[in-house]
């Protein structure tokens, strides 16, 4: 099947090589020329526009960084709702709610479906197909893309409404976003004390007080020290202020998540958005004079 990708980044990128290596025929675009050509020095068929893609591929896929480029895409002056052949929208990107229902609206207009399907697991899950997707659409549509999604991953089906696999998601990156800062937080303190940061995320992996930092982002990206884990700290600000956007307009407390969104943005200003998202240990590190590291690794 031909499958069209927008957006070849961190994401998009292993997700855009699965599905070559899966046998399908991949019109890809990417902004930046050199994401592209690592796409098409692996049998992607390149695309001079996001319409381009849209004029030879039924189905679209899109892994974007910002609600607002996920709107150029789509509905920009060469825009995919310009292209001939598509007829489905498939967005693996996080945008929040509101920006999927705004997409879903605009391209229905063009009997194109949108279909949510934002993403979580990572670049190593989106290397290995591993991914889970939390898809909204029409049932029926996500009848029929299921299979394909199945090479990414699990498909997870939250329901029909327009960007309720966005709320789903940004729930999700909340809870991720409060327990990296909140288990930074307490092995610099356990440093500081004199703890052996490594002792520290074995016990806290083997009692109550284990995290997805603890098991995942500490032993492959904080301990060694390579802080390379391939989340930027731009894209954690940016999913935390949608889960606010969502809170309030729904009404709802938000006290945690504002606390660890003013943390985020202080990582952000300080170590800059393109910086890895694990690099926010190093606020409690300034701050408290230490650095986490194992005696282990410092042999
Ligand atoms: P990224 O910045 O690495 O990649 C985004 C790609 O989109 C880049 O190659 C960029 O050139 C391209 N792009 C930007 N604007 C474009 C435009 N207007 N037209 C065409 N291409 C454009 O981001 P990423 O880490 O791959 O994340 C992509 C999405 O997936 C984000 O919404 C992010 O929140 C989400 N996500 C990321 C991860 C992760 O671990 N990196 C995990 C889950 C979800």
């Amino acid at each position: 099947m031909t499958v069209g990708f927008v957006g070849l980044g961190h994401m998009g990128f292993p997700m855009a090589r699965r599905l070559i290596e899966a046998g399908h025929a991949v019109v890809a675009f990417d902004a930046h020329a050199a994401a592209l050509d690592r796409i098409v020095a692996l049998g992607g068929d390149p695309a001079s526009s996001p319409r381009d893609v849209a004029d030879r591929a039924e189905t679209v896929l899109a892994s974007l960084p910002t609600p607002a480029a996920a709107l150029e895409v789509t509905t920009g002056p060469v825009g995919l709702i310009k292209g001939a052949r598509i007829r489905r929208y498939v967005d693996l990107s996080t945008v929040g709610s509101r920006t999927a229902a705004q997409i879903h609206e605009l391209l229905a207009q063009r009997d194109i479906v949108a279909i949510d399907s934002p993403v979580s697991g990572g670049v190593r899950g989106a290397e290995k197909g591993a991914l889970a997707l939390m898809v909204s659409a029409p049932r029926t549509a996500f009848d029929e893309i299921k299979s394909l999604l199945q090479t990414l991953g699990r498909p997870l089906y939250v329901g029909d409404k327009p960007g309720s696999a966005q709320t789903m998601k940004l729930a999700n990156n909340i809870l991720a976003a409060n327990v990296l800062a909140a288990t930074a937080e307490v092995v610099v303190m356990g440093v500081k004390s004199g703890l052996d940061p490594a002792v520290m995320i074995d016990v806290l992996n083997a009692g109550s007080g284990a995290t997805s930092a603890s098991r995942d982002k500490f032993p492959r990206a904080i301990l060694p020290r390579t802080f390379d884990y391939g989340f930027g700290t731009g894209l954690m600000v940016k999913d935390v202020q949608l889960y606010l956007e969502e809170a309030h307009a729904l009404g709802v407390t938000a006290d945690l998540a504002e606390a660890v969104g003013r943390l985020w943005e202080a990582a952000a200003q300080q170590l800059g958005p393109e910086s890895d998202f694990t690099v926010v240990i190093k606020l409690f590190e300034a701050a408290a004079g230490v650095t986490v590291e194992s005696a282990d690794l410092r042999t």
